[in-house]
């Protein structure tokens, strides 16, 4: 085994890396940026080397700076993490001419399997079902046209070098192919470098599964199960979960067997993924593509067989043989991932970045109510800074259960006591997810975000349980703040008794209230039923956790000038707790105007901005792309909201713009 390695990646999978190599007694250096400077992960390193600013393209992605970081500490390998130089042949190539130990796969598997074209000829020849379909490149948008007619529609075109959810368009028809053909070819060779594409069968109802696979040095291969990953927003993985509710036994050996016939066909030797698409009406399934690398959602995989993935790739790397045998593993219950990004859901899933005023994840094993256990995978701590420069994910949490309601049931009580602040989050996105029926019945498809949330997420609306729990929450929290302001200003003596009667106003609805406090246990009166709240909370603590009527629940609040803002699942909404004399005055105050932002065109987050589409005096309809603004690897079109005229542009490409700056206003 290696005495040190480094680890040539940053944040969450960073810190991942570090935990397994601590338990193995491996020391670990992990390079970083100016931008991750006071990260989790350098923290925790035992090492860390600093490559140059934020820009992955000056640090993380330079092979030289790896590489003399390499020799100042000392490492004997590297471990790539994903993204970033993981799935890069000429790195691994330069590592294994200095004689470092790459931990990953021969560059032969990287080089076969690192391109879409080639990888689907080689598992065709490997006796894999690929998705049928065109096997080559393709030049010409009319012979786009010709092939895409020949193949039937609906069809995919995707770029060869594609990753990450980009260079991919399906088309429906021969118009589609002739806008979509070189919308790709142009995408990509922004986004790669590199034009090639081609185009196969759109497989409907498609469901993403792939295989885990592990091989070693001495021609040993296993499959290590499969996880299901469909569902994606914009081709990225949100939801994963594994095993998947698709497959039955049979299906699984034949793709499991698949998986591994084509690791030996490429002498794989660490870990890496074989990812299918299988049709969810009759379970055929076919090639998409091989990751050659430690996959994100690779803990789903952990908690079910029990196996330490990163620990296995440093093995192989250091030339052992494999020690588990197929035969030795079994799926172990169920488990399902959400990926926790930096961003707002209730804007359009627009990156979202700053400082994270509170961080405070659910503690990792059991937890209060739920039936199975927790793990937490994350890169940050509270009061660290979430840069424009990296991807958007910053956490992973993970659940485990005996049966995949379980899983989700404890996933969701895992997320209501996940408590960010300072920062926008999914959370309530995938709360809401977990929540849907569909969801729960396993009847999902790569579509399934357009096809339950086809004009976006704009929230929920609470429920009659929800708004139990929130106007109890809110008065109960609000009730001890007053009594407690009381006690303390010393004024009135004797102090008070804590005030009964409240009008909790949640959005716009008024609540009566009556709350009896007992210690540990209050009587609450809402609509005409009496409920009983337990709970140990203390002022300071902004995650509200008890028992309605004994069923465990958590919300989360934050103060605002005016009330405060409860969250609950999918629920974000204004608590304004009143007397009833304030709560009458209130219902007579003439709304407040919101100021009129309609005219101005605004960064919604700090960023570059790549493209001003409109110019001065131009005519603008509602929803047209005024500009485009990148951050966190996503390019943001920013679209008008209402017909209007240019009047003035005050940014240019290139130009960086802060959080709300003012890019474009109309007259
Ligand atoms: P998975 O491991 O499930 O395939 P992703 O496809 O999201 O997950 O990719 C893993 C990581 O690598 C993510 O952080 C993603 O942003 C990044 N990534 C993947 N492919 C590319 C690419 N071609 N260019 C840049 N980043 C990529
Ligand atoms: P990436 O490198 O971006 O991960 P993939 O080829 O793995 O690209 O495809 C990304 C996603 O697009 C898959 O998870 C799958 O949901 C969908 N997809 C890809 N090819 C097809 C296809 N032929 N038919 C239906 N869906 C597909
Ligand atoms: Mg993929």
């Amino acid at each position: 085994m290696f005495s040190k390695i480094l680890i040539a990646n940053r944040s969450e999978i960073g810190v991942r890396i570090i935990k397994t190599c601590r338990r193995l007694g491996v020391k670990t250096a992990i390079v970083y940026s100016e931008a991750d400077a006071d990260s989790l992960a350098v923290e925790m390193a035992d090492e860390a080397v600093f490559i140059g600013p934020p820009p992955a393209s000056e640090s993380y992605l330079v092979m030289d700076k790896i590489i003399d970081a390499v020799r100042q500490t000392g490492s004997e390998a590297v471990h790539p993490g994903f993204g970033f130089l993981s799935e890069n042949p000429v790195f691994a190539k330069r590592l294994a001419d200095e004689k470092i130990a790459f931990i990953g796969p021969n560059v032969h598997a990287i080089e076969a399997m690192g391109d879409k074209i080639t990888s689907k000829e080689f598992a065709a020849k490997a006796g894999v079902s690929t998705v049928p379909g065109h096997m080559g490149l393709i030049e010409e948008t009319e012979e786009a046209v010709k092939i895409s007619d020949g193949i039937g529609y609906p069809v995919m075109i995707k770029a060869s070098a594609g990753g990450g959810g980009k260079g991919i368009r399906v088309a429906y028809s021969a118009e589609e192919v002739l806008e979509g053909f070189p919308a790709v070819r142009a995408e990509a060779k922004n986004a790669f470098g590199d034009d090639r594409v081609f185009i196969e069968k759109f497989i409907e109802s498609p469901r993403h599964i792939e295989i885990q696979v592990l091989g070693d040095k001495h021609g040993n291969a296993i499959h290590l199960f499969e996880r299901e990953c469909s569902i994606q927003r914009r081709n990225q993985k949100v939801i994963e979960e594994a095993p998947s509710p698709l497959l039955d036994e049979d299906t699984r050996q034949k793709m499991g067997a698949q998986a591994v016939a084509l690791s030996k066909a490429v002498n794989y030797d660490s870990a890496g993924t074989v990812e299918f698409v299988a049709s969810g009406a009759d379970k055929s399934f076919y090639f998409l593509e091989m990751n050659t690398r430690l996959q994100v959602e690779h803990p789903v995989t952990e908690m079910i067989t029990g196996v330490d993935l990163v620990e296995q790739m440093l093995r192989v790397a250091s030339g052992e043989e494999l020690a588990i045998k197929q035969e030795d593993l079994s799926i172990n219950g169920w488990a399902v991932e959400s990926r926790v990004y930096a961003e707002d859901p209730y804007r359009n899933f627009l990156p979202s970045i700053g400082r994270l005023k509170r961080f405070q994840p659910p503690s990792e094993g059991k937890i209060d109510g739920a039936p199975g256990t927790v793990r937490m995978d994350s890169g940050v701590r509270e009061g660290d800074e979430i840069s424009m420069f990296y991807d958007p994910m910053i956490a992973k949490l993970v659940t485990h259960g005996e049966t995949r309601d379980a899983a989700i049931d404890t996933q969701q009580a895992a997320l209501d006591r996940y408590l960010i602040d300072g920062i926008q989050d999914n959370i309530p996105f995938v709360a809401t997810v977990y929540d849907q029926a569909r969801f729960r019945s396993g009847n999902i498809t790569t579509a399934y975000i357009k096809d339950e949330f086809p004009d976006g997420f704009a929230g929920v609306e609470p429920d009659e349980d929800q708004t139990l729990i929130l106007a109890a929450s809110a008065a109960y929290v609000h009730g001890t703040f007053s009594h407690r302001a009381a006690q303390i200003s010393g004024r009135m003596s004797p102090v008070p008794a804590p005030r009964e009667d409240w009008i909790v106003i949640l959005g716009k609805e008024h609540f009566p209230i009556k709350l009896r406090f007992a210690s540990g246990r209050t009587e609450i009166d809402l609509n005409g039923s009496t409920h009983t709240l337990e709970t140990d909370w203390v002022p300071g603590e902004h995650l509200f956790e008890g028992k309605i009527d004994g069923n465990p629940f958590a919300v989360k609040f934050s103060d605002r000038t005016e009330g405060y803002l409860f969250r609950h699942r999918g629920v974000a909404i204004r608590a304004l707790v009143c007397t009833p004399q304030s709560a009458a005055l209130h219902a007579k105050l003439p709304e407040k105007e919101q100021a009129d932002l309609s005219k101005l065109i605004m960064s919604p987050m700090p960023g570059l901005v790549v493209s001003v589409d409109v110019e001065v005096g131009q005519e603008v309809k509602s929803g047209s792309a005024v500009c485009v603004v990148e951050a966190m690897k996503m390019q943001n079109i920013i679209r008008a909201e209402a017909d209007g005229v240019v009047k003035a542009v005050n940014v240019g490409a290139g130009d960086s713009v802060a959080a709300d700056e003012i890019m474009v206003e109309f007259e």
